[in-house]
């Protein structure tokens, strides 16, 4: 299983981290850009979708790791709720 230091936010939007289906670094929930030297004209997801929220991603591959997070971002915000 692999592990990551990232931040889910509601519904499991990734909030900080690294969104590995998209290749792509994300902060306060949104892409930013990869930091490649424009010259290099690269086509990374960061560069193309700099500053655009993140989003649930469901029904793509991986999506037992996903739905295993979700699940569990859930059942705090339910635990919190019920304080
Ligand atoms: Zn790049």
């Amino acid at each position: 299983m692999r592990t990551s230091n990232n931040e889910y936010g509601e519904n499991g939007r990734l909030m900080n981290g690294y969104d590995y289906d998209r290749q792509a670094w994300v902060e306060n929930g949104r892409y930013v850009c990869c930091g490649h030297p424009e010259t290099m004209q690269c086509r990374c997801y960061g560069r193309l979708h700099e500053g655009e929220e993140t989003v649930n991603n469901k029904g793509m591959t991986g999506v037992s790791n996903a739905s295993l997070i979700i699940a569990t971002s859930w059942a705090r915000q339910a635990a919190r709720r019920g304080k």
